[in-house]
């Protein structure tokens, strides 16, 4: 099954990339939405929010450590963290991923 994300851990895909380690990989987005807007996803190839167990939950802690160990890192104290699952709320691709937004005003509710 071919997966873009998976493609980008891999190196297939080429991408600009934040932060590292065997379990997590982030990178800026192609498409910013804010001044800094990257992404943090688990290597291991989960569709969704909507697809973590208890089996696999534990990638997902550790992406929430990335994301507090890199803000800090970048200076930043207000962001957003966003995941979209399924095509209704927006997730275009099918590869679990935390949007990490910031350096302007957000508004709220999202649209
Ligand atoms: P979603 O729409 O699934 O919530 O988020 C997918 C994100 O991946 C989008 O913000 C989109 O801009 C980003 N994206 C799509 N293709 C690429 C790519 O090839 N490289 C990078 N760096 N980001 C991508
Ligand atoms: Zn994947």
């Amino acid at each position: 099954m071919s997966c873009l994300f998976c493609s980008i851990v891999s190196g297939d895909v080429p991408s600009n990339k934040v932060y590292e380690d065997e379990l997590v990989y982030a990178f800026y987005d192609i498409d910013p939405q804010a001044p800094v807007h990257f992404l943090v996803i688990p290597k291991e190839h989960i569709p969704s929010a909507g697809a973590v167990t208890p089996e696999n939950s534990a990638v997902v802690a550790h992406c929430f450590e990335v994301i507090a160990q890199v803000t800090r890192q970048l200076g930043l104290t207000d962001f957003r963290v966003v995941s979209n699952c399924g095509l209704q709320a927006g997730q275009s691709v099918p590869h679990l991923h935390f949007h990490v937004l910031a350096g302007r005003d957000m508004t709220w509710p999202p649209g």
